[in-house]
């Protein structure tokens, strides 16, 4: 599934609840995520960590919808290489 396809699943599922909670518990809420993605890398199965990368990327696309920003658009940051050296692979 590509991020903008993605994304707009995102809305559908959970934009007006997104709405109602706002930015900052969003990120909050993406923090968490992060929290818990870190614990099963250190400690979880591989599909723990598959769920747990689903989750960040779930919070991360409820962010980016409350922003009106496109994930798409943000990954084009590294598209052309690394955005501070242009090197692929990265020579900073
Ligand atoms: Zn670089």
């Amino acid at each position: 599934m590509d991020m903008t396809a993605f994304q707009a699943m995102m809305r559908a599922h959970y934009g007006e609840r997104d709405e109602r909670r706002g930015r900052d518990a969003t990120v909050a809420w993406l923090a968490e995520e992060l929290g818990e993605l870190a614990r099963a890398i250190r400690k979880g199965s591989r599909a723990d960590q598959l769920d747990e990368l689903g989750d960040v990327l779930a919070w991360l696309a409820s962010l980016a919808n409350q922003l009106g920003l496109d994930l798409s658009d943000a990954a084009t940051r590294y598209a052309a290489g690394c955005p501070k050296c242009g090197a692929s692979p990265c020579r900073c």
